[in-house]
């Protein structure tokens, strides 16, 4: 295991816990390095992890040290194979966005510089069962291009090129779904400025 890797992990883990954005087992974070993926464990509190806690699995989702890899393992791995700069995963369910979720109400990310810039657009990706291929397929289908995205009736889920960015984009998710809440039909930034914002011709 790399050290820097799993210790950041854990740290993100830590992070996700004290920030509410994932509560009691919920969630499952994961980071790559080279052909095998550090996942946290199934059934497990991400507040309370250290790094002996950590699962190594290889591409195929076999566990290469460790207990038993998060029952979501499948759609963190196929995220990987389909995103070569993809080099971290947050799968977590902080209130509001799960609120949206549940509601099936589409995630405005537009009012706001920050949403523009870290998020761009979120799709809502129909329910699956947890655990399920079939939730590794509909997931897939939506993370070709997004790099958040809202799980009816369950949760958000987030990618970057490391464990901060994935990290930043699930802290700036939950903080626009709180907006959303807070400022109710407010109207979005302008369409123009929000090319101006993101450096679009
Ligand atoms: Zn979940």
């Amino acid at each position: 295991m790399a050290p820097d890797l799993t210790e950041g992990l854990v740290d993100v883990c830590t992070r996700l816990y004290q920030r509410r954005l994932t509560f009691s087992t919920g969630g499952n974070i994961s980071v790559r390095d080279g052909d095998r993926v550090y996942i946290t464990p199934s059934g497990r509190n991400k507040g309370m992890l250290k790094r002996g806690d950590i699962v190594t699995v290889d591409m195929d989702g076999r566990a290469l040290q460790g207990g038993k890899p998060s029952i979501e393992t499948g759609f963190h791995l196929a995220i990987y194979k389909m995103r070569p700069e993809v080099q971290a995963v947050v799968h977590c369910h902080p209130q509001y966005c799960t609120a949206l979720a549940v509601m099936g109400a589409p995630m405005r990310t537009g009012l706001t510089p920050e949403g523009v810039l870290l998020l761009g657009d979120v799709p809502l990706v129909p329910y699956g069962t947890p655990g399920t291929k079939d939730l590794v397929r509909l997931l897939a289908s939506y993370c070709v291009d997004h790099d958040a995205l809202l799980m009816a009736r369950h949760g958000a889920l987030t990618m970057g090129k490391d464990l901060e960015e994935a990290f930043n984009r699930m802290e700036e998710l939950e903080f626009q779904a709180h907006m959303q809440f807070l400022v109710g039909d407010a109207e979005e930034i302008p369409l123009e400025e929000r090319r101006r914002i993101l450096g679009l011709p």
